[in-house]
């Protein structure tokens, strides 16, 4: 997206280095190489600067400098966005947000907490805790990505099945447009009037503008746990025991299943012990008040001894249960025991469809010649392959990404979607054409419009861009070989 240029740079530089002091205004290549990738690691870009506000009013001035001067900016929180989401704009700044990470306000009797959005996830939990209270949405990257971040991607975790994604955590929101306006939206309590603006801007992808207070629902901790681990011979079973409680009319607070894979890489990661000999483990775990959670256990493990598994083990004490969502969590990066490049794929497909998704996806890797690990939100049908590649081997990344894109387009034919919660962002946003027809296509970049006129919030992000490479690969790219691009 070509933006037109503002005053002249050495201007524009003395303007940028008035709104904050030198020593949180990175421009030395070194300071920069840091920020020129995100959870994507394969793509980087190196931007003109990151500034690193400490105040809300700094944000505000800063996305107002960017206006004036129709300077691209990119908002990051923690930057393990695996879309490239916070992969920064060629020759636009950077806003790091993790200095605004104070919990400004948490109140036990009506259950919300206003938050910066620098604030790390667990953060939330953590302080929520001693009132016996605890943020739902739980990210297997909880313990470093922050809540700005969530909200822009919308994130989920393995007990939104139950509890619904950020947006249905969001009560209230501060924040300033791309236009350099600021607005808050909602308030303390779900009872609102009027259009439902932090839904509207949660899931944006950072390009609406940046929020700088959210204010977050809190809910009682669970009374009671159940979690058990069950070992499947083969991932089909394993998807008919999900079907197999969903259609029983159990709501466990989640559902997910780990391949061998997957198994392979976190027992080596946290040393967990899974059932040998086994193609899927299933993880359900059962949560509320004691009563409850009694009565659904004996429904849960009929169903699960009809499935019949390898091996059904449920955790006997709070220990065995952090173990086993330690390893499911650590998932993601332990694959990188295995390979040390891999793409992670998210992909979303109706519950129905999960056997005959994973048989396809299984075809594909082998037809590809590239390994693909599964670990994924099962009850909500929401798919992580994990897809392995060895970067240094010419064309690889490259055969990976047709692979991606395979999958991708499986899941839109069974009536799914390109993204269950890691976004859209760089890596797929040549494929949101086909999940939209041009008339709805034409009404996100709309709204789009309506909040970021000039385009200059995250540009290149969520929307295809004509003639543009999918992405800037770290290897050496076709523009960088042309010597269009330096990473120098
Ligand atoms: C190991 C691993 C496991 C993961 N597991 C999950 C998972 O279970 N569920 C899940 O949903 N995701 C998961 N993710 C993806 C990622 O952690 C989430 O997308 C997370 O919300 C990103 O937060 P962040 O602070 O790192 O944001 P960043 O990566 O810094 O930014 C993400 C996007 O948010 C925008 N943004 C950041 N802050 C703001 C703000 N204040 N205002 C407006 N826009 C903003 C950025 O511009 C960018 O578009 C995982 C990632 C990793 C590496």
């Amino acid at each position: 997206m070509s933006v037109p240029a503002g005053s002249s740079s050495s201007n524009r530089m003395t303007r940028l280095a008035a709104i904050l002091p030198s020593n949180r205004l990175l421009l030395r290549p070194e300071q920069l190489s840091a920020y020129e990738s995100d959870g994507l690691t394969a793509y980087r870009s190196r931007p003109l600067a990151v500034a690193v506000p400490e105040t809300t009013e700094e944000v505000i001035r800063l996305v107002r400098f960017c206006h004036d001067e129709r300077l691209p900016f990119v908002a990051r929180g923690s930057g393990t966005s695996l879309s490239g989401g916070s992969l920064p704009v060629e020759g636009g700044i950077v806003i790091a947000l993790n200095r605004l990470n104070k919990i400004l306000h948490l109140d036990p009797a009506q259950r919300f907490a206003v938050v910066e959005p620098g604030v790390i996830n667990t953060q939330v939990t953590t302080a929520a805790a001693v009132h016996g209270l605890h943020y739902a949405p739980d990210p297997s990257s909880q313990s470093i990505c922050t809540i700005g971040g969530n909200v822009a991607f919308n994130s989920g975790g393995a007990h939104c099945l139950k509890y619904g994604m950020t947006a249905n955590h969001v009560l209230g929101l501060k924040a300033v447009l791309a236009s350099g306006e600021v607005v808050s939206w909602g308030g303390r309590s779900r009872e609102q009037i009027g259009p439902d603006w932090c839904g509207l801007f949660t899931g944006n992808e950072g390009l609406f503008g940046i929020a700088l207070e959210i204010t977050l629902q809190l809910l009682p901790r669970a009374e009671s746990y159940h979690t058990v681990l069950a070992g499947y011979r083969t991932l089909e079973q394993a998807g008919d025991a999900v079907s197999a409680i969903v259609a029983s009319g159990l709501l466990p607070g989640a559902i997910e299943i780990m391949d061998a894979l997957a198994l392979e890489a976190a027992s080596a990661a946290v040393h967990a012990e899974y059932p040998p000999h086994c193609e899927a483990v299933l993880i359900v775990e059962l949560e509320g008040p004691r009563e409850g959670v009694a009565a659904d256990r004996l429904r849960l493990e009929a169903i699960i001894a009809a499935s019949q598994p390898v091996e059904a083990r449920p955790a006997r004490d709070a220990a065995e249960r952090a173990a086993i969502w330690k390893g499911r969590k650590s998932a993601f990066s332990a694959v990188g025991r295995l390979s040390p490049d891999f793409i992670v794929q998210d992909g979303v497909v109706p519950r129905r469809h999960l056997g005959a998704a994973l048989r396809q996806i299984g075809e594909l890797s082998r037809a590809a010649g590239l390994r693909v690990a599964n670990v994924f939100h099962a009850g909500d049908g929401n798919l992580h392959p994990l897809i392995l590649y060895r970067g240094r081997q010419p064309g690889e990344l490259e055969r990976a990404e047709a692979l991606a894109g395979q999958i991708l387009r499986l899941c839109i034919k069974l009536g799914g979607s390109i993204t269950g919660e890691h976004g859209v962002g760089v890596e797929k946003r040549d494929y949101l054409p086909e999940m939209f027809n041009p008339d709805e296509m034409d009404c996100l970049q709309r709204i789009r419009a309506a909040f970021d006129p000039l385009g200059i919030a995250n540009p290149g992000k969520m929307f295809p861009v004509a003639g543009a490479p999918a992405l800037h690969h770290s290897g050496l790219h076709p523009l960088e070989a042309a010597g269009v691009i330096s990473r120098e």
